[in-house]
């Protein structure tokens, strides 16, 4: 991150990461390179999870339109880039095969559905997996963790739309109910605690 993500975030966002977990050396363990990715989608611009796109340049990149206009515009259009927020201007650079740009619900292939969850921040993209063994949904940061998503939901800190993100994650509850589905929270370690890792897998 030296050099790349502005001072401030580093401060606030002190990255501890090991080598291995880096996203080339997961996608090894699972016999994979990033060049045999295709389909990229993020499911906002913030920095920790639009990071790495320059692994992916031959990728179709799919983004939710509303934060992928709003992060180009905070990193452009202010010269301070300690006030970008939780955007990073070399995330937003990066050239890619072709970026999507998603408002509306649709079936990125068939099995797995994108959903749009807007109030972190203005647009995000959930991801509704359906497979053999069950439905998994992963709504990112729509959801950081089991005490946000309750019920009752609770806000976050980091918040663009507090209505937008209470409906969001009524909505991802209602799914969940449909499907009788397994939500995966973005940011809770107890719970990443109990998932599969690379190279297990869900099928
Ligand atoms: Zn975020």
């Amino acid at each position: 991150m030296n050099g790349y993500w502005q001072e401030i975030l580093r401060q606030i966002y002190p990255l501890y990461q090991k080598p291995e977990e880096q996203l080339d050396r997961q996608l090894a363990l699972c016999g994979a390179k990033p060049e045999d990715i295709k389909t990229v989608v993020l499911s906002h611009m913030h920095l920790d999870h639009a990071g790495n796109l320059q692994l992916f340049p031959h990728a179709t990149v799919y983004v939710p339109k509303l934060d992928f206009m709003a992060a180009q515009a905070q990193v452009r259009l202010n010269p301070n880039p300690n006030t970008h927020g939780g955007y990073v201007k070399g995330d937003m650079d990066r050239q890619v095969a072709q970026y999507v740009m998603i408002d509306e619900d649709c079936e990125l292939v068939p099995g797995v559905e994108i959903i749009n969850l807007p109030g972190h921040t203005p647009g995000l993209l959930g991801l509704v997996a359906h497979l053999p063994s069950g439905v998994y949904i992963l709504p990112q940061d729509c959801i950081y963790s089991s005490e946000i998503y309750g019920p009752p939901a609770r806000v976050s800190g980091l918040l663009f739309d507090n209505i937008a993100f209470m409906k969001s994650i009524e909505k991802v509850r209602k799914l969940e109910k449909k499907y009788g589905a397994k939500v995966i929270f973005a940011h809770d370690e107890a719970f990443f605690k109990t998932l599969k890792c690379a190279p297990a897998f869900y099928e």
